[in-house]
């Protein structure tokens, strides 16, 4: 296999297509949760991320917060180093979707979730809604996978139907054999019922790829920018070193 590397815009290095070994810890940069699987890293960095990771884009619209896009943030930008995830309400001290005018913060693994998804227990299709399902925002209610209680202003799955809910967590590890597809499947069709709308929050992978390849390009762009300042920057230092010797000399 033909070793893939890869550039990202939080790190000065190439990134390359790695394999964690066995029985290694590996957390991810951007989510901070363990890599089991093929990830781009830097090495004398020690710097790894999850191929999900590596592809968020930079800038997200997102329906939660539909007045501002959400901007990826390589550390938080919060004094405390850390931030608190308006989705799942657990701290964060790595990667964040954030909009800053509103100190609205985003795991990027929360912005990434699925608006739609399957788990074990439950026959139907629960969608992700953005705080509690009951117009009385003081009702307490409990997750039915874990029975733990839900913050009413925290995210979650729930089916309507059934008034079936879970955390975004319980949902996602208690998936479904073959959730994946099956979900997948199904956001497709609804991103056709939409006409591609908001396609940009959804976990689409080519929008995820052309936001890479976005980001790779302006990378590179810059790279080349800077290069040239420096050449410029080279000229500049002979020419007025040499004419101010000169000039020097002459009077
Ligand atoms: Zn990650
Ligand atoms: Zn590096
Ligand atoms: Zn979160
Ligand atoms: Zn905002
Ligand atoms: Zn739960
Ligand atoms: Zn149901």
């Amino acid at each position: 296999m033909k070793p893939q590397s890869k550039q990202h815009f939080s790190h000065d290095h190439i990134l390359l297509l790695l394999q964690p070994d066995e029985g290694e810890l590996i957390n991810c940069q951007a989510c901070e949760n363990p890599i089991s699987e093929p990830f781009h890293g830097c090495l004398p960095c020690n710097f790894h991320l999850h191929d999900g990771c590596l592809a968020a884009p930079r800038s997200l619209d997102h329906p939660s917060h539909p007045s501002h896009p959400l901007t990826l943030h390589p550390t938080p930008t919060y004094p405390s180093r850390s931030f608190t995830c308006n989705a799942c309400g657990s701290q964060g001290k790595a990667y964040s979707f954030s909009c800053a005018r509103c100190e609205f913060d985003l795991h990027v693994q929360c912005a990434c979730m699925p608006k739609t998804t399957l788990v074990g227990n439950h026959p139907h299709q629960l969608k992700m809604i953005f705080g509690s399902p009951y117009k009385d925002k003081t009702t307490i209610f409990a997750c039915d996978v874990c029975d733990g209680t839900m913050d009413p202003d925290q995210w979650l799955y729930y089916c309507g139907a059934c008034d079936f809910g879970a955390h975004l967590g319980c949902a996602a590890s208690n998936g479904r054999p073959g959730n994946d597809s099956r979900s997948k499947a199904a956001r497709e069709e609804e991103e056709e019922e939409n006409g591609g709308a908001n396609v940009g929050w959804k976990d689409s992978r080519v929008e995820a790829e052309k936001a890479m390849f976005e980001a790779e390009r302006e990378l590179q762009e810059q790279r080349i920018a800077h290069q040239l300042m420096l050449q410029a920057l080279d000229n500049a230092g002979d020419y007025v070193g040499s004419s101010y010797t000169r000039k020097y000399y002459y009077y």
